[in-house]
């Protein structure tokens, strides 16, 4: 990670989906920062729209890497609930080979991406006794009640109930009617733990055989890692409501005094070419899909490109424009030999402050790129630096142009360039143009420079 330079770091900004503004970041303790996110549901490929949620946490957490001593980030991983045994069951593979596969698919998945792994990852399945004991100290606050081998959250016992989402009680009602259970004392409360048959995942509980409902593992596992009231909770804004406000409800009750969250950051969606992404639609994009048709980084620098508060339209035209704006960063880089080692520029660092403002950060790279084009040795540093902050620019330049090509490939148009050269040296300038000529065929540019013939793809 680089380093900030000298000057003083600029104060952070971050909107606060509960105090609805953007304000001043203040830790709970400047010298430990603590961020917790909502991580997958493993049963299948992560989509690009799961990526905008990844990525935004990533940025957040190397600004906030950049700016205190030290972070620590808790990202879970949600391998218990009913969509995975219903794929598991699809699939006529086991439970534990369909989590344990599609996680690691999703570490392959962020890694190519660039994105940090987390300081922690627990795993729901790990922390069944953490939950458990969470349930029965709410039902022991009055807060939770057991009926009919479930256990439900009093959403009436909670006069807060609403206020992180924004929604009033009686709307939540309405909303909630549909789903009236017999088992429910009021339509708005919610599972915590539920029945298990014997062909489902199940754990021996004071309630009987069953498992938990979603939300309580996030507020179960956050506690573990990070106590009972820590920073930043993030994920998408679709989980703001109802599963941020039930872990906020189950937490704050669970601990009468504590914060729980202190800031909660959401991100907007994301559309494919101007529609929400459904698989029925055809428009659903896995990161797999997106990385076999553009290198990793365009698509990170198309996800960037717009403000993560603002809905993100995924289009080719979009990832065109992405890999474009890459070529001339990677270009401006490369026309500065040995590129110095520079502090983050603060006009970056400002930028990412700023509610991490990226459109800004990315315009800011753009001027440094034109600094660096006109032999600026020290904004082809800062632009590598900047750059690095938002996890871009991680590439060698030549390596970026020459594209995703095999090692043999390589090497035998490293030989043609050889070849060239060594006729050059002969004088045999007729010959050395019709190797160029050949090359260019194969679409493959050659720059001459005082050290040497440097190549790439057209
Ligand atoms: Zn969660």
């Amino acid at each position: 990670m680089p380093h900030v330079s000298p000057s003083p770091a600029p104060a952070l900004f971050l909107h606060d989906s509960q105090r609805r503004a953007t304000v001043p970041f203040q830790p709970l303790d400047p010298a430990h920062i603590k961020v917790y996110y909502c991580g997958p549901t493993v049963y299948d490929l992560a989509h690009i729209g799961n990526l905008r949620a990844m990525l935004t946490a990533d940025v957040l957490v190397r600004l906030l890497r950049t700016l205190y001593p030290r972070v620590t980030f808790v990202r879970n991983i949600t391998d218990v609930d009913d969509k995975i045994t219903a794929r598991a069951r699809a699939n006529g593979e086991d439970i534990g080979a369909l989590t344990q596969r599609t996680t690691a698919e999703f570490h392959q998945d962020l890694a190519s991406l660039g994105v940090l792994p987390p300081d922690i990852e627990p795993r729901a399945t790990h922390n069944i006794g953490e939950m458990q004991a969470m349930i029965a100290r709410l039902i022991e606050n009055g807060h939770a009640y057991a009926a009919q081998g479930h256990v439900l959250f009093s959403v009436g016992s909670f006069p807060s109930y609403g206020a992180l989402s924004g929604r009033n009680p009686d709307e939540l009602e309405a909303g909630a009617r549909v789903e009236v259970a017999p088992y429910k004392k009021a339509p708005g409360d919610f599972v915590l733990w539920k029945p298990s048959d014997a062909d489902q995942p199940g754990w021996d509980s004071p309630w009987g055989r069953g498992r938990p409902g979603w939300h309580i593992e996030c507020s179960a596992m956050s506690h573990r890692y990070l106590g009972d009231s820590f920073d930043i909770h993030g994920g998408g804004s679709d989980l703001l409501f109802p599963h941020h406000e039930n872990e906020r409800a189950q937490s704050l009750c669970c601990f009468p005094h504590s914060q729980f969250a202190n800031y909660w950051v959401h991100n907007a969606m994301l559309l494919v070419d101007g529609e929400k992404m459904s698989k029925s639609l055809g428009n659903f994009l896995t990161i797999r899909d997106v990385l076999a048709q553009a290198p990793a980084e365009a698509l990170r620098l198309l996800l960037l490109g717009t403000h993560y508060r603002s809905t993100l339209n995924y289009t080719q035209a979009g990832l065109n424009e992405a890999r474009k704006t890459l070529d001339r960063f990677y270009r401006a880089l490369s026309s500065v030999p040995d590129v110095p080692a520079t502090p983050v520029p603060q006009t970056v660092l400002a930028a990412l402050a700023e509610d991490l403002n990226t459109p800004r950060a990315i315009a800011e790279l753009h001027v440094l790129a034109n600094q660096a084009m006109g032999g600026d040795r020290e904004a082809a540093g800062a632009l590598k630096a900047g750059g690095a902050l938002m996890g871009l620019l991680q590439g060698d330049p030549a390596q970026w142009f020459r594209g995703e090509s095999s090692a043999e490939e390589d090497a035998a148009i490293e030989n043609l360039i050889t070849e060239r050269l060594a006729a050059k040296k002969a004088r045999d300038f007729t010959r050395a143009d019709a190797l160029r000529d050949q090359l260019q065929a194969q679409g493959i540019v050659l720059e001459d420079t005082k050290d040497g013939t440097n190549w790439r793809r057209a």
